[in-house]
C-alpha cells in the first residue's frame, strides 16, 4: 500500500460492481486501489469455504458469458482462467403438479409450454414473439455499455439506425406484465403464470403482476443471453478479475475495510483497517445507506437523492439460505443444476413457498467429497416483515422459513434430501454481517411498474468525485447488470478525470 500517495481512484468493495469499475478503470491506465474488507472477492456473488465445503454464498447462473458479452469478453481478453459449463436444461421448474425444463433453445421451451393440457397455443405464441422483440431491443444494451447514457454521437447515430425496435417497448412502459398477459389472453394459463412468478421474482423483484413490462420481457430472456455455470464457483471469476486488475498495475487489498470517507482538497481520504489512501475519485460499491455510513454526515447534510434511493431498497428483499452438502441420487446428471420449486402458486413467491436451489456438479472439484454435491438454496423475504419485528421475532420468522425451506425441498426434490450430510444456514443477518449490506438488504430496487425506472440511466457523482456502484443503482439487479454499472461509472470517471 502507498501510504500518502495519491491514487486516481480507490474502489470500496470487491463485488461484481466494485471489481468490474476497477478493472475498467485500470484498463484505462488508472492508478487504482481496490479495498475489499474480507479476505475473498466476489461479495453477495463470491464463493466461500467452510469446514472443507465450499458454497457459492447467493449467485448461483450468470449471463453475458458468451464471448461477445462483457464477462465472455474479459475471460478471453485477460485469458482468465476460468470454464464455462453450458447447462440442458438451464433450470427446472417444479411444482406439486408441473414439471418444466427451460431448456437453452427457447423455440423448444415454448413447444413444451404449447403442449401442455389447454394451453391458448395462439397467445402464448404471440406473447413470446412480443418478448421476444422487446428482448431483442433492450439486450444489446447490456452487451455494450457504450449504448447506454451518456452518448456520444456514435451511439446515437446506433439508436438512431435500431430506432424501430424499440416500438414495441413503447407501448408498454409504464405498464405491468399483468398488462401484458391480460392482452394476450393468458392471465388465467398457470403453468405460464407461475413460471413467470418465479422468474420475475429472482430478476426484477416482484411478482409478475407487479412487473415493468419492459423489464420483465427482457429479463424473461435472461435464461437465453449466454447463461451458463461457472465451473468451481464463481468465486473463480471474482478472483480471476481481481488477478486482472493486479496484472494492469491495480492493487487489490484484501481484509481491508474502509472505515471512512473525508473530503480533503483535490479529492479523498479514504480511511481503511490498513492506514489511510488519497484518491481523486472513490467509488463505493455499497447501498446507499452504507455510503452515507462512511460519510458520517449528520441527516440534514445528506444528499436526499442517495436517502430516497436507501428507502427504495429498504422496500424490497433480504434472502434467508439454506447451505447443504448432501448424497448424489443413484444416476443424477453430474453436471451442476438448478431447481426453481414452488409449493403453491396461489400464495406470495417468497418466505420459502419459492426456492431458487442450485446443486454443484462433478466437475466443481473440491466443493465437496466424492459422491456429494453442495446446494445453495434460497428464498426471499420482505425486508419490511423483519424490520417490524423484534429480534427474537425476526430470529423466529426466519427459522420458520428455513423450516419451510427443507420441507419444500423434501417435497419436491426429494431425490436430494435422502441423506444430508452437512448443513448450515444464512439470514439477512448473515449477509449483513459478511457484506455490511444494511439491514441485509439484496437484490436492489425492486422494478415494480412505473415511468421512474427510466428517469437515472446515466452515472453521476453522488458528490464531487464520489460514485456509488452496485446493485442499486442502474441497471443493477444481477451479476452481469451490476458488473456493467460499474463499466459505465468507469467510463464517466475517465471522461472528468
Ligand atoms: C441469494 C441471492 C441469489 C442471487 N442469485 C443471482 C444469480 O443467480 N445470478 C445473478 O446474476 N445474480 C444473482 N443475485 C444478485 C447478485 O448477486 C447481485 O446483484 C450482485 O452480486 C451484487 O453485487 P454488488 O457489487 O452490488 O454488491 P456485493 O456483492 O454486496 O459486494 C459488495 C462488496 O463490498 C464489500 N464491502 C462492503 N462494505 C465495505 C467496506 N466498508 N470496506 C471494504 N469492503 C466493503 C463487501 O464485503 C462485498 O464484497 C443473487 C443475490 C442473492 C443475494
Amino acid at each position: 500500500m502507498t501510504n500518502g500517495n495519491w491514487y486516481d481512484a480507490v474502489v470500496v468493495g470487491a463485488g461484481f460492481g466494485g471489481l468490474a469499475s476497477a478493472l475498467e478503470l485500470s484498463r484505462r491506465g488508472a492508478r487504482v486501489a481496490l479495498c475489499e474488507a474480507l479476505n475473498y472477492h466476489g461479495g453477495c456473488a463470491s464463493t466461500f469455504r467452510r469446514q472443507g465445503y465450499a458454497f457459492e454464498s447467493g449467485a448461483t447462473l450468470f449471463s453475458g458469458l458468451s464471448e461477445e458479452q462483457l464477462f465472455g469478453q474479459w475471460i478471453r481478453q485477460h485469458h482468465l482462467d476460468v470454464t464455462v459449463d453450458w447447462l440442458d436444461p438451464l433450470v427446472e421448474l417444479r411444482t406439486p403438479d408441473l414439471r418444466l425444463h427451460v431448456s437453452r433453445d427457447r423455440e423448444r421451451f415454448l413447444a413444451q409450454l404449447c403442449a401442455l393440457p389447454d394451453a391458448p397455443v395462439r397467445g402464448l405464441r404471440d406473447f413470446f414473439a412480443l418478448q421476444q422483440q422487446v428482448a431483442n431491443a433492450l439486450w444489446p444494451l447490456f452487451d455494450d455499455p457504450s449504448l447506454l447514457p451518456p452518448l456520444d454521437v456514435r451511439a446515437l447515430l446506433r439508436h438512431a439506425a435500431r430506432s424501430l425496435s424499440y416500438a414495441p417497448l413503447v407501448r408498454w412502459m409504464g405498464r405491468p406484465l399483468g398488462a401484458v398477459l391480460e392482452r394476450f389472453g393468458l392471465p388465467r394459463f398457470s403453468p405460464l403464470r407461475t413460471y413467470l412468478d418465479a422468474l420475475c421474482q429472482i430478476t426484477v423483484q416482484c411478482s409478475a403482476a407487479e412487473a415493468e413490462a419492459p423489464f420483465a420481457l427482457a429479463a424473461m430472456d435472461y435464461y437465453w443471453r449466454g447463461t451458463g455455470h461457472v465451473r468451481g464457483g464463481i468465486g473463480n471469476l471474482a478472483s480471476a478479475l481481481a488477478g486482472a486488475i493486479s496484472s494492469l498495475g491495480g492493487e487489490v487489498l484484501l481484509a481491508n475495510r474502509v472505515k471512512a470517507l473525508s473530503p480533503v482538497p483535490g479529492g479523498w481520504r479514504v480511511s481503511a483497517r490498513r492506514g489511510e489512501l488519497l484518491a481523486r475519485h472513490v467509488v463505493a460499491n455499497v447501498l446507499p445507506q452504507g455510503m452515507m455510513r462512511l460519510l458520517d454526515l449528520p441527516p440534514e447534510r445528506q444528499p436526499s437523492h442517495l436517502r430516497a434511493l436507501a428507502g427504495r431498497v429498504s422496500e424490497g428483499w433480504g434472502a434467508v439460505m439454506l447451505y447443504l452438502v448432501v448424497r448424489a441420487p443413484e444416476g443424477a446428471s453430474p453436471s451442476a443444476h438448478h431447481l426453481e420449486l414452488v409449493q403453491d402458486e396461489r400464495s406470495p413467491f417468497v418466505e420459502g413457498n419459492h426456492l431458487f436451489a442450485s446443486i454443484s456438479g462433478e466437475a466443481d472439484t473440491g466443493r465437496a467429497p466424492e459422491g456429494h454435491r453442495t446446494l445453495t438454496v434460497s428464498t426471499h423475504v420482505p425486508l419490511s416483515a423483519l424490520a417490524s419485528r423484534p429480534g427474537e421475532e425476526q430470529a423466529r420468522l426466519v427459522s420458520t422459513i428455513q423450516d419451510r425451506m427443507r420441507e419444500g425441498l423434501e417435497r419436491l426434490a426429494p431425490e436430494w434430501m435422502e441423506e444430508v450430510r452437512h448443513a448450515m444456514t444464512a439470514s439477512p443477518r448473515t449477509f449483513e454481517r459478511f457484506t455490511r449490506r444494511e439491514g441485509g438488504a439484496v437484490g436492489g430496487v425492486p422494478r415494480r411498474a412505473g415511468l421512474h425506472h427510466y428517469r437515472t440511466p446515466s452515472p453521476r457523482p453522488v458528490l464531487d468525485g464520489l460514485w456509488l456502484v452496485g446493485d442499486s443503482v442502474f441497471p443493477g439487479q444481477s451479476t452481469l447488470a451490476t458488473a456493467l454499472g460499474g463499466v459505465r461509472t468507469a467510463a464517466r470517471i475517465a471522461t472528468v478525470r
